[in-house]
């Protein structure tokens, strides 16, 4: 029998009285087929330390630790806390912490694994209303977490993946892919949740790249630069420029000279650059001055 066992799942609830809180984007997953698809994807074994956000009443958790050397779970709900007592106590290699995981201090917490030195990954099913906050949190942490491996919602999954020239592109793509590949492994229907999301969900794999996938001198103004290319759609590039970087006369023609250096048509939608592109944009915008 396992926690995802609907029956179990169920059964758990029931005695310790829990109610969902859909403010803390509360989906419980009741399907060890999926549950062991994602432990298979992110490759895990007992040389892997383990992150969670959100192990609700230890679903995953149960999966992760069975395979992995150790897992971390942060559970922002403290009504959750005494549950995972009961759910894991026979589970020896968890470590449950009562943190939202958006304050936390992953720096210091992860020398509290046993053996801090072995790989770390992120395997969750995130909490959806803060899945894009969560995310640049765990990137900006700059902790070497080798691999994510997240359940999101299909819509946000497809965006972080999504290539140029299409309309899942945009600054989220270029934002995560900028750091790791990303490439969604599986699809999961909203029946196998409890309670069941108003959407679909998909599972999105992460790889860190060993090096950024572009080179610029600035991370923080080349961030600056992709999100303004999309900040209208439907605009061209010169216009989402001129609308972030102002319409003077001096300010146009350092902007046509940077498109010229860049070799960037500024016709162009922001939507058809490649992240090469907007690095080279955002250095020739460095180099005339911006
Ligand atoms: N892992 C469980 C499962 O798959 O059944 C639960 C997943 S549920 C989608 C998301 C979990 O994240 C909930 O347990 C929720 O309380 C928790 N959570 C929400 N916001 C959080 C935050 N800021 N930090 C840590 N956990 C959070």
């Amino acid at each position: 029998m396992r926690i995802a066992d609907k029956n179990v799942t169920r059964a758990i609830l029931e005695r310790h009285g829990f109610t969902f809180k859909k403010s803390f984007g509360q989906n419980f997953l009741t399907d060890t087929n999926i549950l062991q698809k994602i432990v298979d994807t992110a490759e895990i074994d007992k040389n892997v330390n383990v992150i969670e956000i959100g192990p609700g009443i230890g679903a995953l958790t149960e999966f992760l630790a069975e395979n992995a050397a150790e897992v971390m779970a942060f559970e922002i709900d403290d009504r959750l806390v005494p549950i995972l007592e009961d759910t894991l106590r026979d589970v020896g290699n968890v470590q449950v912490i009562n943190e939202d995981i958006l304050k936390s201090d992953l720096q210091t917490r992860i020398k509290d694994f046993a053996n801090p030195d072995l790989p770390i990954k992120v395997v969750a099913n995130l909490p959806y209303y803060i899945t894009t906050p969560i995310l640049m949190h765990l990137i900006e942490s700059k902790i070497p977490f080798s691999e994510f491996v997240v359940m999101m919602q299909k819509e946000v999954a497809d965006r972080i993946s999504a290539e140029p020239n299409t309309k899942a592109y945009g600054s989220l793509s270029i934002a995560v892919q900028y750091y790791m590949t990303a490439r969604v492994a599986f699809i999961v229907p909203r029946t196998v949740f409890v309670p069941a999301p108003n959407v679909d969900s998909a599972i999105l794999k992460m790889v860190r790249r060993e090096e950024p996938l572009v080179q610029v001198q600035d991370e923080d103004f080349f961030f600056r630069v992709s999100k303004a290319g999309f900040v209208h759609r439907r605009k061209t590039l010169w216009n989402n420029l001129t609308s972030h970087f102002g319409k003077a006369e001096e300010t146009k023609e350092k902007l046509e000279k940077a498109l010229e250096i860049a070799e960037i048509k500024p016709t162009i939608r922001g939507e058809a650059l490649s992240i090469a592109d907007f690095g080279r944009l955002a250095d020739a915008l460095k180099e005339v001055g911006f």
